[in-house]
């Protein structure tokens, strides 16, 4: 007989436990195609059985695996801005190159999965968020690889596997940047095929993504088109669609400041953002002033009637809905199509029009700003929350009457409205909050983060641990 006592044996059963919990499994070095797949349906199985293999690591693990992307994206920021330039044709290098930090740096980690807590006389009732297994994400020409560092860290730090489903104009920096990321799970001995795409994306085979058995959740970001089918699919589906943000200024408002934060937002790579102020209504008193101040900034007013015919000849089609040909251009680039050599410093164009004007109607994603003139605050609003389309996506005010600031947020409904500065304040540039570039306003849960990905689930201890 062994002279063992409960407590010793009690000891050595919890060290074999910790030291099993401490092993991560082994990865196999074969197949080793960085997440790139020909077969979409083929690269679904391998996410679906990574998913698996990942549910056993701890989520200290999964925070590495999260930490050593962040660290991988970071140091490839250049190249990565650079191609999602030149291949889509769209965008400033500098300002993704801020986008890109943007969603590297402020895309939460695990820190986002909070349980809540139930205990009383019943015992302890935990909500925990867990898993929601393997996510296909579809994501947009205008923020490709923003799109995917946000999701990639948002939902592998909610413990699941991602498919993307790219932008078939955006398939190399999509490619290079799922590659990257694929080796950044290997350096910290991560699961192999946790984030896949096919090398040739399309239509067809974002079809497959969706009605494949083994995608439990579809994260569409793009235009109406996309989330209306996403949201068609029988799976839970999360909508991150158009926006057309209106903004409106007051004769309260500080109108150099709101000039400048306007134009600012309005620039940021070239207007691509979902986010980015789209047009402009202003009350009459100071309609004026905010003009001359924009164009005191790096702004270019333009008055002559024939010229704006030309402007939109050339940005619009036949039907008035947008020339894609010129989506996320330079202002200058613009302009020399119309024959107008103007300084490349100025980075928007913009002009007073009517309230039906397809520049402000449509969702322009160019440097174009169409400015409307209007009575009165009142007036200004009930335009401007026409204009939205109900998308409930962004607006911006410039005002000090926080009376006029509460009327317009109460009304407009928007799932991002920003006050007194730029729309990227919005997504917690130089602001407080986190930040993403998927903002999900059709489906409601607002701007994503890791919480969004999760199934949330109750578990039940009876009658006791509430130590109250
Ligand atoms: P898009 O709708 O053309 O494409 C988005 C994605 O959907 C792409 O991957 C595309 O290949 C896919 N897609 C489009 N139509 C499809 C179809 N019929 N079947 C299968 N897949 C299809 O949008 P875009 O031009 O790339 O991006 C700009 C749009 O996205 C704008 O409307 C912008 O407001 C919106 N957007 C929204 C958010 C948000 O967070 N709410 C973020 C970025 C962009």
């Amino acid at each position: 007989m062994n002279d063992f006592n409960i407590s010793d044996i009690e000891k050595i059963v919890r060290s074999i436990v910790a030291d099993i919990k401490n092993v991560e499994p082994k990865q196999d070095s074969s197949n080793n195609n960085l997440g790139i797949f020909d077969d979409m349906n083929e690269a679904i199985h391998e996410a679906s059985m990574a998913q698996k293999q990942y549910l056993r690591y701890s989520l200290k693990k999964r925070s590495e695996i999260v930490n050593s992307i962040r660290k991988a994206l970071l140091e490839n920021i250049d190249e990565l801005s650079k191609m999602s330039v030149e291949e889509t044709g769209m965008g400033r290098y500098e300002d993704k190159i801020l986008k890109n930090k943007l969603a590297i740096e402020k895309s939460p980690g695990i820190e986002d999965l909070k349980p809540e807590v139930e205990t009383g006389d019943g015992g302890l009732t935990l909500y925990e968020m867990s898993p929601f297994g393997v996510i296909g994400a579809i994501a947009p020409s205008t923020n490709p690889t923003e799109t995917v560092i946000c999701n990639t860290i948002g939902m592998l730090a909610a413990g699941n596997a991602v498919v993307f489903s790219p932008h078939p104009s955006a398939k190399k920096v999509s490619v290079f940047i799922i590659e990257l990321i694929n080796k950044a799970i290997e350096k910290v001995d991560g699961p192999k095929h946790l984030v896949v795409t096919v090398r040739e994306p399309s239509i067809e085979n974002t079809n497959i993504m969706m009605a494949h058995e083994k995608v439990n959740m579809i994260c569409a970001t793009g235009g109406p088109g996309i989330v209306k089918i996403a949201l068609s699919s029988g799976k839970k589906a999360i909508g991150a669609g158009a926006g057309n943000p209106p903004v409106v200024v007051d004769e309260t408002a500080d109108i150099e400041k709101a000039a400048i934060d306007i134009i600012d937002g309005c620039s940021f790579d070239n207007n691509l953002p979902c986010i980015a102020e789209k047009e402009v209504i202003v009350v009459d008193k100071v309609a004026d002033k905010l003009m001359d101040c924009m164009s005191n900034y790096c702004a270019m007013q333009i008055t002559d009637k024939e010229l704006l015919k030309k402007l939109e000849k050339l940005v619009l089609t036949e039907k008035g809905t947008i020339n894609k040909k010129f989506v996320g251009k330079n202002a200058d680039y613009i302009m020399e199509k119309l024959g107008m050599k103007i300084d490349p410093k100025i980075r928007v164009i913009f002009a007073e029009v009517e309230k039906d004007h397809p520049f402000a109607v449509e969702e322009l994603m160019m440097p174009i700003l169409p400015i409307i003139r209007v009575k009165n605050v009142d007036i200004a609003i009930e335009l401007a929350i026409k204009l939205e389309h109900g998308n409930r996506h962004t607006a911006m005010m410039h005002s000090k009457n926080i009376d006029n600031l509460s009327k317009f947020a109460k009304e407009v409904q928007t799932t991002i409205f920003v006050k007194n500065a730029p729309s990227y304040a919005g997504i917690g540039f130089g602001t407080e909050g986190h930040s993403t570039f998927t903002i999900a306003g059709p489906t409601g849960e607002g701007l994503t983060s890791a919480k969004t990905f999760t199934r949330k689930r109750r578990c039940v201890l009876a009658d006791t641990f509430s130590i109250k």
